[in-house]
């Protein structure tokens, strides 16, 4: 007997078939033998009808507002869950976060999981009951609702398998496991069996939807055994552990992020600290940058430009405008933007693999605006309107499409 967390993402539950096929999948696992504990999303696009909603009354609601509309879609989700598994005949027990025992940091919108206490899920568990948890969600000190970002109840999941050592944690999607780059948007985008920790963590980070970045962080802080596979069609999925013994690829996936968007200065003094002061400055109001790059100075003049996440493009403008070293300068903000990389553990030590990637995006007539690399990854910035295109052709280039 093993305790499993299973965890079905909003398209898994989208209406009422969906959610007596969880069931079954769900009850199938129990009727083995196995504890099981049960995350859940909202059903199909409802945290996005609920943003539209509060959008129509306030766009400008408080954070902490926002995150007690959002957690209620989940809500939702668990007792529908809890009442078709009661339908086919097994005890269940639906859970909100706090119930489930998930403390937070108090960042309302992206909180942090600061402890699960699995205490309430252990007693349902020893009852027999199929435990069914709603992801996304905790509760912070001041005992307001919090939720974790979008995409969150892949971390819920994970932090549940981390606390109660559970002996697997099945990630359940509408695709049947990671692939080498969006199997809607690639044709030839072929499942990877096994992946680690460390390139899934790079995927996912760079737009790979398919798991949350901070669920995979945690998974290899923890050593949660990961797998990511169908609730639609049964088929073995993708295992993502510490090392992947699978076949020698040098890409493991190619990536699209459209949350991007680049802030360049144009003329600022080229003489030392500016750098310092700059990203200084950002550092110290949160803002995350990205790519950043500094051209050549002409005299006495150099221009600098970087990325940052659409949603702190205001932020940085405003700070930047803060600088009197900066004053009079003309700052330009481009949101049409999308960053392309390729990942894999394998092109450390292979030289070419930037050419190669380079040589693709030419041939599909793709203007590079700026390069960044590390290890296990080269992204590049180009116009949104390529992301696509520029996908696909690097994804071929690397990962020829098979017959
Ligand atoms: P869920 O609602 O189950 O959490 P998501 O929509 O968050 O599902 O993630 C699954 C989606 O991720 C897939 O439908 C797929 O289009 C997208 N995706 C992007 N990149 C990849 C990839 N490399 N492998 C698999 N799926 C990917
Ligand atoms: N319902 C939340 C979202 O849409 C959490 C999740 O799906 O993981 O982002
Ligand atoms: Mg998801």
């Amino acid at each position: 007997m093993a305790l499993i967390v299973q965890k079905f993402g909003g398209s898994s539950v989208a209406n009422a078939e969906r959610v007596m096929n969880v069931a079954r999948i769900v009850t199938d696992t129990y009727k083995q033998g196995n504890d099981v504990v049960v995350v859940v999303s909202a059903q199909g696009d409802t945290t996005d009808d609920l943003i539209e909603k509060a959008n129509e009354i306030n766009p400008h609601a408080s954070k902490r507002e926002m995150d007690m509309l959002l957690a209620s879609g989940e809500q939702i989700s668990i007792s529908l869950l809890a009442m078709a598994i009661e339908k086919l005949g097994y005890p269940s027990c639906s859970l909100l976060g706090w119930q489930a025992g998930f403390s937070t940091n108090s960042v309302y919108g992206s909180a942090r999981i600061k402890k699960v206490s699995a205490e309430r899920i252990k007693m349902e568990i020893a009852k027999k009951n199929i435990v069914v948890v709603a992801g996304f969600q905790g509760l912070n000190k001041y005992d307001d609702i919090t939720t974790l970002g979008r995409g969150g109840s892949d971390t819920s999941a994970v932090a549940i398998a981390a606390a109660m050592h559970a002996d697997r944690c099945q990630i359940y999607t509408d695709v049947e496991g990671v692939y080498t780059a969006d199997p809607r948007k690639v044709k030839g985008a072929r499942k990877l069996s096994e992946i680690t920790y460390d390139e899934m963590l790079e995927l996912a980070t760079l737009g790979a939807q398919v798991l949350n970045n901070r669920s995979v962080e945690m998974a290899k802080k923890y050593n949660v055994k990961l797998e990511v596979l169908s609730s639609l069609v049964s088929a073995p999925g993708t295992i993502v552990k510490e090392v992947a013994s699978m076949e020698k690829m040098l890409v493991r996936g190619v990536t699209k992020d459209t949350d991007v968007a680049r802030i360049s200065i144009i003329g600022v003094p080229n003489v030392p600290g500016i750098a310092y002061k700059i990203f200084g400055k950002l550092a110290a109001k949160n803002v995350n940058v990205d790519i950043i790059l500094q051209s050549v100075g002409r005299g006495d003049t150099k221009d600098i430009a970087f990325t940052t996440t659409k949603a702190n493009v205001d932020a940085t403008i405003n700070t930047l405008r803060e600088l009197d070293l900066l004053s009079g300068l003309e700052i330009v903000c481009d949101e049409n933007v999308a960053k392309v990389s390729v990942v894999g553990a394998g092109m450390e030590s292979h030289p070419g693999i930037a050419a190669k990637m380079f040589e693709a995006l030419f041939e599909a007539d793709i203007n590079i605006q700026m390069i960044s690399t590390s290890e296990i990854k080269i992204s590049v910035l180009i116009d949104i309107e390529d992301g696509d295109k520029a996908v696909e052709a690097v994804h071929n280039a690397f990962i020829p499409v098979l017959n």
